[in-house]
């Protein structure tokens, strides 16, 4: 069969692979983009807080590094940490000449605004919360102008096509199209929406981590699943709706049910997380109260009119609040150049795992990385040799399924905040393999460490800093290795 060539194949319209598709185009490449779901309903476009970068004057990479590294709690992986806060300041004037606006203060100067875990402010966003849309917009009209880019839409990769030496040579369609490449760039985005309660669309379950793996990378660090410390509870049509940290960064507390403070609110998102968790526990409670009432309401316009829609006015009342799974810190293992296992295979922005955010992903660190990385992988994918003709055997059955609802709420319940050993056993004969997965990770890292807390081993075991997990392809038990 003949399959549509170029050079570049990527999967996925986010952040990611939106800004891949265009670092390609513009060293000349030839970019195909693939993209299952509408743009708003990718992570990307939901993105509130914003992105980090050194921007100031007092701040540095260095800073910018030793505050991803403390919230990463000792298994960041330095390389990634300091690739990431060097270029991110480059990646966003690369924005601002596409042409983004970001918010600027009153003497015409970037606004920085400060998130839980950063020392200084470094966050910029764009349009106050509306940060993930504005920058898509601008990024998805550049992309669907370019004479170079390819855009597929409503297409799903259903596999990867690897040819008898192991090369990913292309991607084959759920309609049946098989597409090669020199290279294939996964930007397929989290699994976040693996968990029942959540802060991502529904499409974010993971699936180029099990096309990967299908094709034989490796995976790392699943067991690392962010639950972002306030989404909405409660209110009609926006349960789970994220409220940004950066409102707690403007000042917003958090009260118990009896209106008491219970924890720093600028503390990193997991000790945040896990003290709303315990709250709830003690006090049986379903929620905890968000007080935005000092905030300026127009600093978060998207925020406050998005509650308003539903009937709850922030600027006058608390807004009931609790953890839901908001980001995975794992992925497909990738180098610094957002190279797989596979030959011809790259992975980059939330479906990779570069060891960048280690146990905890420090707040708008992951939308630079979606930039950083993404170019650095289209880059270099440009390197490889021009495509063989990929295999054209379609999976015996689905690789990469749609999470069932007994699925998503059988990890909340069991692989959420708090896990132990009698939760994850079950979850090992979960029928999705993405959840098989996950539990195999987290039964296997005894210790607590960041997002992942045993409440069996409570502990964090200082022998396993800086050791990842890696689940290679083809079965058998996880096994740990050194990223430096
Ligand atoms: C509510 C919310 C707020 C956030 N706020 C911030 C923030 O302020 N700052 C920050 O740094 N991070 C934030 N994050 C995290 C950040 O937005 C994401 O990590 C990042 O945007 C992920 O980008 P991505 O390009 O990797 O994936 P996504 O933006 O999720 O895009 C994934 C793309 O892959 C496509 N896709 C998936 N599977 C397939 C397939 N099989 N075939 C074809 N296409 C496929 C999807 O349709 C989509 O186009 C937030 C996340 C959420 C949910």
């Amino acid at each position: 069969m003949n399959a549509e060539r170029s050079d570049l194949v990527v999967v996925g319209a986010g952040a990611a692979g939106l800004f891949a598709c265009l670092s390609a185009a513009r060293v000349g490449a030839r970019v195909t983009l693939v993209s299952a779901r509408p743009l708003a309903e990718t992570a990307s476009y939901w993105a509130q807080g914003g992105l980090a970068a050194a921007l100031a004057a007092g701040d540095s990479p260095q800073l910018h590094l030793e505050d991803t590294l403390a919230a990463g709690r000792g298994l960041v992986r330095r390389s990634a940490a300091a690739v990431l806060t060097a270029e991110a300041p480059a990646r966003f004037h690369d924005l601002e000449a596409l042409g983004v606006r970001f918010d600027a203060d009153r003497r015409g100067n970037v606004a920085l605004g400060l998130e839980g875990g950063h020392g200084v402010r470094r966050v910029v966003h764009a349009g106050g919360s509306a940060t993930g849309r504005r920058i898509l917009r601008q990024l998805s009209a550049d992309v669907a102008e370019h004479p170079a880019i390819d855009v597929l839409e409503g297409a799903r990769a259903a596999a990867l096509a690897t040819t008898a030496d192991g090369r990913c040579a292309g991607v084959r369609l759920e309609d049946g199209r098989v597409l090669a490449a020199r290279g294939v760039l996964l930007a397929t985005g989290g699994a976040a929406a693996l968990w029942s309660r959540t802060t991502n669309p529904p499409g974010s379950f993971g699936s180029g981590l099990l096309l990967a793996h299908a094709a034989g990378a490796a995976l790392a660090d699943l067991e690392f699943a962010q639950f972002h410390p306030t989404a909405v509870v409660g209110v009609k049509g926006r349960e789970g709706f994220l409220i940004s940290e950066a409102v707690r960064g403007e000042g917003a507390t958090l009260h118990d049910a009896s209106g008491e403070r219970f924890v720093d609110e600028l503390a990193p998102r997991d000790e945040v997380a896990r003290a709303i968790f315990r709250t709830l526990r003690a006090q049986g409670i379903p929620a905890v109260s968000l007080d935005m009432r000092r905030v300026d309401p127009d600093r978060f316009p998207n925020v406050v009119a998005a509650l308003r829609d539903a009937g709850l006015d922030p600027a006058t009342e608390p807004v009931p609040v609790a953890p839901a799974s908001h980001y995975v810190m794992g992925g497909i293992a990738t180098d610094l150049e957002g190279r797989s296992g596979v030959p011809g295979l790259y992975a980059v922005g939330e479906c990779a795992c570069t060891g960048l955010h280690g146990a905890n992903r420090l707040a708008s660190n992951s939308l630079s990385e979606c930039f950083v990385f993404g170019r650095r992988a289209a880059l270099r994918a440009l390197d490889e040799p021009p495509p063989g003709e990929p295999p054209d055997v379609p999976p015996a059955e689905p690789v990469a399924p749609a999470p069932s609802r007994a699925t998503r709420k059988a990890m909340w319940r069991h692989a959420g905040l708090e896990r132990d050993a009698d939760g994850l056993m079950p979850l090992l004969e979960d029928p999705h393999p993405l959840a098989r997965l996950v539990a195999r990770c987290a039964l296997f890292r005894e210790e607590s460490r960041g997002a992942h807390a045993r409440a069996d081993f409570p502990a964090t075991d200082p022998a396993l800093d800086h050791r990842h997990t890696i689940v290679a392809a083809g079965g058998g038990e996880p096994r740990l290795e050194s990223w430096q």
